[in-house]
C-alpha cells in the first residue's frame, strides 16, 4: 500500500470541510447560491491557510456538471480532474516562478478562447503580488474587460504589493490564520480517522510549531509518524522538533524563585549536552511566562488538560505578577540579542541571569544566597539551627531563651513565607530539605551592630565571619584578600569591644582563610546593588521611559540610575 501524504490525502475538497475560515465559506456559499458571480477573487491570508484550497473548491463549485452552486458533486468528470489536478479549463499558476511579462500575455492571450470542457475557463495565480509590474498590466487589460467565461482566482500572502488598479477589481476575502486549538482539533480528528494514537501533548506540540499553517501542520504530522513508527508521543515529537522540555524551563524559574542562580546555569549546562536550541528554549521561556501571567490574572483560561496545569499553577501564585511582566521582556529581548552574543549558550545564560538579576528582591535573598556556604557551617553549629530546622512553616514559634537563636530564626523566616509556593508543586520535600539558615553569621551581623566599634576596627569586623565562640574566646575568619586588614591596633580595639558586648574580657584570634561570602560587608553591599537593581527596574518598567526607548532606540545607563 503506497502512504499518501496526509496534507493530499487530507485536502479538504468541499466547502464544509474546509477548517477554520467559516466567514469565507459563509460569503462564497451565500454568493454562489444566489448565482451572484464576480469574475474576479483574491484570497489573502499567510501561508498554509488554504488560499489555494478554496481556489480549487470554488474552481469545481463554478464547473460541476451537476450545476453551479456550492455543494459540487465531487462525482462528474469536471470535480474529479480538478480533484486530480488535470482539468483543462482549470489554469493553476505560481507567480512565483512565472513573473515574465511576455508567459503572462501568452496565457492571457487564450482567455478569450471559450472553455474546452468547462462552464467557465479559471485562473488560479497564486502568489500574485510578485508578478511584474508589465505582467500586471497585461492582467489588468483582461481584468477591464473580462469575456464572460472566464474567472480570476488570485491568491497572495502579502496583498499590500498588488496594484491598487488590480485590487479594486477583485472580490477579496481575508482567510485568517489557524489558531493553536484548531490545529490540534483537526490533527486529532485526523488521527482518530487514520486509526493512529497520538497523546494531547504531542498535538500542542505540533500545533505550535505549525505557527498557524495548517498544511505544516500536516507534514509535520506525516513526520511524526514516519518518526514515531506509527504512533505520535509527546517525547518523539519533542525530540524530532529539538523542542525543549518544558521541565527544564519549569527548574530554571524554580530555581529562579529560590534565588539559586547555579541551579539555572546547570540547566543550560544540561539543555547544551542534549543540543536543544537556546533560541528555541527563549522562545518557549516567553511562552511559559505569558501562561504563568495568564494563570495569575485569568486562571479560567488555563487548559484543564495542559499536563504541568499544577506546576503553572503553584508557580504563578509564588510570583509576583509585575516581574512577570518583566520576565517575559527579558526572555523576548534575550532572544533578540541571541545573534549577538559570542554563543548561543552565553547568550542564553546571560538572559537567565538577567532574570535572576531583576527577580523582585525577595526576604529570602539573605538565606537563599548563602544556602550552599551555609550548610558547611551547618555542620558545626546544628545544635543552634535545630531550632529552626524543626520548626521551618511555624515562624511564630516562640524562639527559645537567647537572642542569638531568634536572630537566626528572624532571618530564616523569609524562607519559611516563600517555600509553600514552590512545596505545592512538590508537597513531598521534607523540612530537612530547606536550606538551612545562617545562625553563626547570623550572630556576627548582630553582634557587630552592637559592637562600639569605628574605624579600622569596625573595617576589619565587617570583613569577617564568625567561625567560633567559646568561653571567653572568640575566632573570627577573615579571607586572604582583605589581610591588609588586620592590624594589631584595630584588632585590639575589636577585642576591647568584644568585652564590653559580652560583659567579660575576651581572647579574639582572626584566622586567615575563606569565607563563606556572607560577611558584613558583603551583605551590605549586596543590598546595594539589589537596591540598584531594583531602581533600575523601576525606571525600566516605566512607561515613558519605555516609550523613549523604543522610540530613539535609546539605551539606559545603568550607572546613571540611584535609588532612592
Ligand atoms: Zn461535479
Amino acid at each position: 500500500m503506497s502512504y499518501q501524504v496526509l496534507a493530499r490525502k487530507w485536502r479538504p475538497r468541499n466547502f464544509a470541510s474546509l477548517v477554520g475560515q467559516e466567514h469565507v465559506v459563509r460569503a462564497l456559499t451565500h454568493a454562489l447560491t444566489a448565482q451572484r458571480l464576480h469574475h474576479a477573487y483574491l484570497f489573502t491570508g499567510t501561508r498554509g491557510v488554504g488560499k489555494t484550497t478554496l481556489a480549487r473548491i470554488l474552481a469545481k463549485a463554478l464547473n460541476c456538471e451537476a450545476g453551479v452552486s456550492a455543494t459540487p458533486c465531487g462525482s462528474c468528470s469536471a470535480c474529479q480532474e480538478i480533484d486530480g489536478g488535470r482539468f483543462v479549463d482549470l489554469l493553476e499558476v505560481d507567480a512565483a516562478t512565472n513573473t515574465k511579462v511576455d508567459e503572462m500575455r501568452q496565457l492571457l492571450e487564450n482567455a478569450v478562447y471559450a472553455p474546452t470542457r468547462g462552464r467557465f475557463k479559471v485562473y488560479v495565480i497564486d502568489e500574485v503580488h510578485m508578478l511584474s509590474n508589465s505582467a500586471f498590466n497585461a492582467m489588468l487589460k483582461t481584468l477591464e474587460e473580462p469575456p464572460e467565461h472566464v474567472k480570476f482566482i488570485l491568491a497572495t500572502t502579502d496583498p499590500q504589493k498588488i496594484p491598487v488598479t488590480v485590487l479594486s477589481r477583485c472580490l477579496q476575502f481575508n482567510l485568517k490564520q489557524m489558531t493553536q486549538p484548531l490545529i490540534a482539533a483537526h490533527l486529532k480528528q485526523i488521527l482518530e480517522d487514520e486509526a493512529i494514537s497520538a497523546d494531547a501533548g504531542a498535538l500542542q506540540l505540533l500545533a505550535r510549531s505549525a505557527a498557524g499553517s495548517m498544511r505544516d501542520a500536516l507534514s509535520l504530522l506525516d513526520q511524526a509518524i514516519a518518526h514515531g513508527a506509527g504512533k505520535v508521543e509527546e517525547a518523539q515529537v519533542r525530540e524530532m522538533l529539538g523542542a525543549v522540555d518544558l521541565d527544564h524551563l519549569l527548574s530554571i524559574v524554580d530555581a529562579l524563585l529560590a534565588g539559586d542562580a547555579a541551579a539555572m546555569l546547570r540547566v543550560a549546562d544540561e539543555m547544551a549536552a542534549r543540543s536543544l536550541s537556546f533560541d528555541a528554549a527563549l522562545q518557549e521561556m516567553a511562552a511559559l511566562f505569558t501562561r504563568l501571567q495568564i494563570a495569575q490574572l485569568a486562571p479560567q483560561a488555563i487548559a484543564d488538560d495542559l499536563p504541568e496545569r499544577l506546576r503553572i499553577e503553584a508557580l504563578a501564585a509564588a510570583l509576583d505578577p509585575e516581574f512577570v511582566q518583566l520576565a517575559y521582556q527579558i526572555a523576548v529581548h534575550g532572544r533578540r540579542e541571541l545573534p549577538l552574543a559570542p554563543d548561543e549558550q552565553a547568550g542564553f545564560v546571560m538572559t537567565l541571569l538577567r532574570l535572576h538579576a531583576f527577580r523582585p528582591a525577595l526576604a529570602s535573598d539573605d538565606a537563599g544566597a548563602g544556602a550552599s556556604a551555609t550548610r558547611a557551617v551547618a555542620d558545626r553549629s546544628a545544635a543552634t539551627s535545630s531550632a529552626v530546622l524543626a520548626s521551618p512553616a511555624a515562624p511564630r514559634t516562640p524562639p527559645p531563651a537567647g537572642s542569638s537563636t531568634a536572630a537566626s530564626l528572624a532571618r530564616s523566616t523569609p524562607v519559611a513565607v516563600v517555600q509553600p509556593a514552590a512545596a505545592v508543586a512538590t508537597p513531598s520535600v521534607p523540612p530537612a530539605a530547606l536550606p538551612p539558615a545562617t545562625p553563626t553569621t547570623g550572630d556576627w551581623h548582630e553582634m557587630l551592630a552592637a559592637l562600639k566599634v569605628s574605624g579600622m576596627a569596625r573595617e576589619l569586623a565587617q570583613h569577617c565571619e564568625l567561625r567560633e565562640r567559646q568561653g571567653g574566646r572568640i575566632v573570627l575568619r577573615l579571607a586572604p584578600a582583605h589581610r591588609h586588614l588586620l592590624m594589631k591596633p584595630a584588632q585590639d580595639k575589636l577585642q576591647q569591644a568584644l568585652g564590653e558586648y559580652f560583659g567579660s574580657p575576651q581572647q579574639l584570634a582572626v584566622e586567615l582563610e575563606a569565607t563563606s561570602g556572607e560577611t558584613p560587608a558583603a551583605s551590605a553591599q549586596r543590598d546595594r546593588r539589589q537596591r540598584q537593581d531594583r531602581a533600575i527596574a523601576a525606571v525600566e518598567q516605566d512607561g515613558f521611559v519605555r516609550e523613549v526607548i523604543e522610540m530613539f532606540d535609546a539605551t539606559l545607563i545603568e550607572s546613571s540610575i540611584k535609588p532612592v
